[in-house]
């Protein structure tokens, strides 16, 4: 299974602590995140993540590119809803991207964990 994750600032400690709570499933995984994101799954939860741009910096897009190409299974995308993003644009393309190749994407941590717990069932 490859993830794919981000977390916006203000949701970066809720993914750090859905990656502990499923840390054995995603260990297990071929991830990817986007910059900042990445560096506190490697330094806080100990995963192997590749670590893309930062968001604002086009990560988001580097997702949307890969997903568009099945290269990603599923995308963890913790967004902000109360912070004006300034790559909004991209934040948009990559929610379109996965609509447009069904790819499943979880925008809260309720949502993420249905599906963690479900993939992590299965593996
Ligand atoms: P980051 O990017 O993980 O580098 O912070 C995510 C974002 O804020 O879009």
């Amino acid at each position: 299974m490859r993830i794919a994750l981000i977390a916006h600032d203000g949701k970066k400690a809720d993914m750090v602590g859905l990656a502990r709570e499923f840390r054995d499933f995603l260990a297990g995984c071929t991830l990817c995140a986007t910059g900042t994101t990445g560096g506190r799954l490697q330094a806080e939860v100990g995963l192997e993540v590749e670590r893309l741009l930062s968001g604002p910096l086009g990560g988001d897009l580097q997702i949307g590119a890969r997903l568009a190409v099945g290269q990603v299974d599923a995308v963890i995308f913790l967004r902000d809803p109360m912070t004006p993003q300034p790559h909004e644009p991209d934040i948009n393309a990559l929610v379109r991207a996965c609509d447009v190749h069904d790819i499943p994407c979880a925008t809260n941590v309720s949502s993420a964990r249905l599906l963690l717990e479900h993939w992590s069932r299965r593996s």
